[in-house]
């Protein structure tokens, strides 16, 4: 699904990445964490796209197409979905409407015509009751007001309604409280497939124990450093990341 290689990187004249190879086949969850600083929120950025960074050797492939050449639209046309760390409010637009311009852009990007509005509503509801998301909460202004468990559960339902081919969700190191934390799991969990794959970039071993990773990697001074399976968590938990340098 995704295939990093070398990767190098830049911002503002800071080399952040530094020779980072992964590899994410399709139907794995991976777990990238590691000290803050590291480079992750910026790989996650690069991966889908951002232009405020440059990659200066190496490539990332998505189903061994390159997306070096492609803007953050076309990467998220392809399948490529980013939770957002810090969402905007956007007064006077629902969660709902947001979600169908979204995904109506996708569309018209793959050459389709607007998803039919029956349908269009059949998958709302769906994907609704899937993540126990009441009718109230879609009628709701974008982010306006929301409390860090509604903007995870808004970002959860973005991705259950896009079906990314790759996810990368983003926690960073804002505290997510203990529900959200639930949300984010719970979505994880149930949206997870054969053809799709996740990487979720945390600090926190705790949200690891909802979400169960195939494999868990450190990301140290913009390489990864270490990989192994859930254990490796677990023992980053007890023994910290400075017996990996
Ligand atoms: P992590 O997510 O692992 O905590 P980041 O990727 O956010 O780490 O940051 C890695 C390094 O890159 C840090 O030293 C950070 O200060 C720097 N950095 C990230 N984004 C920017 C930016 N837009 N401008 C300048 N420096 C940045
Ligand atoms: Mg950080
Ligand atoms: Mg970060």
């Amino acid at each position: 699904m995704l295939k990093i290689e070398n990767l190098h990187a830049k911002v503002e004249d800071n080399d952040i990445l530094k020779g980072l190879n992964i590899e994410v086949k399709a139907g794995e969850v991976h777990a990238i964490m590691g000290p803050n600083g590291a480079g992750k929120s910026t790989l996650a950025s690069v991966v889908t796209g951002n232009e405020n960074y440059e990659v200066t050797e190496g490539s990332i492939t998505l189903e061994g197409e390159d997306l070096s050449e492609l803007g953050p639209d076309e990467r998220a046309h392809k399948g490529v979905f980013l939770s957002f760390q810090y969402p905007v409010e956007i007064p006077g637009v629902t969660v709902t409407n947001f979600i169908k311009t979204a995904i109506n852009a996708k569309r018209k990007a793959q050459g389709l015509e607007d998803m039919p509005a029956a349908e269009m509503l059949k998958k709302i509801k769906e994907k609704a009751a899937l993540l126990e998301i009441d009718k109230t909460f879609l009628s709701r202004s974008l982010n306006e007001g929301f409390s860090g468990g509604e903007k995870k559960r808004n970002e959860i339902f973005q991705m259950a309604m896009l079906e990314p081919k790759l996810a990368i969700l983003d926690e960073t190191d804002s505290g997510l409280d203990i529900d959200a934390l639930r949300i984010v799991a719970n979505g994880v969990n149930k949206l997870k497939s054969k053809d799709n794959a996740v990487v979720v970039i945390t600090h926190y071993q705790r949200l690891l124990d909802y979400i169960v990773p195939d494999f868990v990697h450190v990301l140290a001074d913009g390489k990864i450093v270490k990989s192994g399976g859930k254990e490796l968590a677990l023992e980053l938990e007890a023994k910290g990341y400075d017996w990996l340098k």
